[in-house]
């Protein structure tokens, strides 16, 4: 890569992070080195650092993501019916066609109304999925006004982005409507790479403040990590994710000059120095082995079997039904809803494929963070954490149809397994 990649981990300065001292790692007795060391016992040993109420509300907790995404599915579904079978979508194409014309104004003022009103449809399920749930699991910290303050923003956000690709999309229905699925999936992922590119410049700072973090020893440690692992980083940064949730968690985010490893401040004030070692090198490990790209790639293959399904699906449900619904044909913004209801129909039915996807190249990274930190014990510890928010040993097909990151129980595993093959 040419552009100069910063590693921007992201820490908070706020006096809470100052005040608490780090907290010391804690190596349960089945898993500690010795002689009679044993990976299972020892996975087991930290699985067990988790008391029965722990792991009973964790499994309330991600079970029930489960139901509220089938749901969310369904209610997708309903709205879009309400735009089709009510005159609404047709009152919207009259009232865009007063103010503008063209098929990409036509179809980005179509789209942005759209976003709007979806929004403001399923404002219920936000509430309670992103919100009331949340502070019912204790894991959120924000307050109603500015839960609400980030929706608003995240809509401002939607406005902009969903107009623009349905205006380039709505070209492209109108240049190839028989072979759109193909050249809609170049511009879907053009667009998904740019927005990539911009979000961490752009749109994350509107949410979260970020900071370097000052001289000293963390930073020193992260900087040499990321140097041994042929990664040129110079700046080291933390944010303020407690403002919102208490959730620990990190990730790489950008693409080309703006790619970074972000960190969240929950981490840095509630795992041990070890964990904060390992979550780093598998961020790392995104990084090294081109995660970005590749999660691009794959994700083009699954839009452009997606896009096939749609075109197939829209063109039958046209042929059929297209006068009732007063949709003319791919090109006409009218058919806006059936077509974003398929795609939904096409990722529902995708989800055991793009979890897999996604939960591969994380023990891709937790391998190499693992290899890079050489923090076992610091990575079991920080799996068992998350573990407030993912269920900790699913079922075998569990994990695979509803795990985008290895379950705890796989984490602590795989640690335990390297740390057997490096006793001396
Ligand atoms: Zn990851």
């Amino acid at each position: 890569m040419k552009s100069k990649l910063v590693l921007v981990l992201f820490l908070l300065a706020t006096p809470v992070f100052a005040a608490d001292p780090a907290p010391t790692l804690v190596v349960p007795e089945g898993a500690q080195a010795g002689p009679n060391f044993d990976v299972e016992k020892a996975t087991q040993a930290w699985v067990d650092t988790l008391s029965p109420e722990q792991r009973a509300k964790s499994n309330a907790y991600f079970e029930g993501g489960y139901v509220l995404d089938a749901v969310d599915f369904l209610y997708g579904l309903g709205v879009a019916a309400l735009f089709l079978l009510t005159p609404l979508a047709r009152r919207m194409r009259a009232a865009t066609a007063k103010v503008v014309s063209g098929p990409f104004l036509t179809s980005a003022i179509f789209a942005a109304q759209y976003v709007f009103l979806v929004t403001l449809f399923q404002f219920p399920m936000s509430y309670y999925r992103g919100f009331q749930r949340e502070h019912a699991y204790g894991m959120a910290n924000n307050s109603f006004g500015s839960w609400l303050g980030d929706q608003a923003k995240e809509l401002a956000i939607g406005l902009v982005i969903g107009s623009l690709f349905a205006g380039i999309l709505y070209v492209v229905f109108r240049k190839a409507p028989r072979t759109w699925w193909m050249w809609g999936t170049v511009v879907s992922l053009v667009f998904a790479a740019f927005t990539a590119m911009i979000a961490p410049v752009y749109f994350a700072p509107m949410f979260n403040t970020y900071k370097s973090v000052p001289e000293g020893p963390t930073r020193e440690k992260i900087l040499s990590l990321a140097r041994a692992n042929g990664i040129p980083a110079h700046d080291v940064y933390w944010f303020d994710a407690s403002k919102q949730t208490k959730r620990i968690s990190a990730n790489v985010s950008g693409l080309l000059g703006t790619t970074r490893v972000s960190l969240n401040d929950n981490l840095m004030n509630r795992s041990p120095e070890e964990s904060i070692e390992a979550v780093l090198g598998h961020e790392m490990g995104h990084y090294v082995l081109n995660h970005v790209y590749k999660g691009l790639m794959e994700t083009g293959v699954i839009i452009l079997c997606g896009f096939a399904f749609t075109a197939f699906i829209f063109d039958r449900i046209v042929a059929r039904s297209g006068a009732k619904l007063s949709i003319s044909g791919i090109a006409d913004p009218v058919g806006l809803p059936l077509l974003v209801a398929i795609v939904s129909v096409w990722f529902f039915l995708m989800t055991p494929v793009t979890n897999s996807l996604s939960r591969t190249e994380e023990a891709e990274a937790d391998i190499f963070g693992i290899n890079a930190s050489r923090q076992p014990d610091g990575f079991a510890a920080v799996a068992m954490q998350l573990s407030e928010y993912r269920k900790i040993h699913p079922g075998y097909w569990e994990e695979i149809i509803f795990f985008d990151h290895p379950s705890g129980w796989n984490r602590a595993h795989r640690a335990m397994a390297w740390k057997k093959e490096h006793l001396n």
